[in-house]
């Protein structure tokens, strides 16, 4: 059995002063940063949405449902993990992986997202034999709940750390709570 925190989108741009900041979202990179330091996982996942053309998902219009202003724009320092974080993984004894996501479409999911040698999530963590994942990030009712029903979905052991999350609105977040509890995730 080997246990992985997976960090979903703990980004510049989806923090407090970013391109689409979320309320709370520094307060997550601290606490995240602290989780990280704590250690006691067998690998830490970090996701990144990562858009080069990701064509309808940004708009100069954006509903924050489906479209959404421009944001984490590939090598931009919006697009770049938390410093908090940064500096936590770099501290850090355990095994360390990132994918990134998004480039050419909308991506939720850390499950859509690929690392460096182009194995996706899934692959990477099979090869760290994980059958159980914490998720952490941003924002709880987007990109944390489509990552962790995913990793449901495929088998995995799968808790949410509710106080290591930040949502864009209180109904979505709400909804994405309830669905995660009926899809047998655990909320923590
Ligand atoms: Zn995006």
């Amino acid at each position: 059995m080997a246990r992985a925190l997976i960090v979903v989108d703990v980004q510049n741009d989806f923090c407090e002063g970013g391109a689409l900041g979320v309320e709370g979202g520094h307060d997550v990179a601290r606490g995240v940063a602290a989780r990280i330091a704590e250690g006691g996982y067998d690998l830490v996942v970090t996701t990144q949405d990562w858009h080069v053309d990701p064509g309808t998902h940004w708009s100069t219009t954006p509903d924050f449902l489906d479209t959404w202003p421009v944001h984490c724009e590939a090598g931009t320092p919006g697009a770049e993990v938390h410093a908090d974080v940064a500096a936590a993984l770099a501290a850090t004894d355990m095994p360390v992986a990132g994918v990134r996501k998004g480039a050419y479409e909308a991506a939720y999911s850390g499950f859509e997202g690929v690392d460096a040698d182009g194995t996706g999530l899934a692959g990477v963590l099979a090869a760290a034999g994980v059958d159980a994942v914490d998720v952490v990030g941003i924002a709880t009712d987007h990109c944390v709940r489509a990552t962790a029903l995913d990793a449901r979905a495929a088998g995995i052991d799968t808790t949410v750390l509710v106080g290591l999350t930040a949502g864009v609105a209180p109904e979505t977040t709400q909804a994405a709570l309830d669905l995660l509890r009926e899809k047998e995730v655990r909320l923590v």
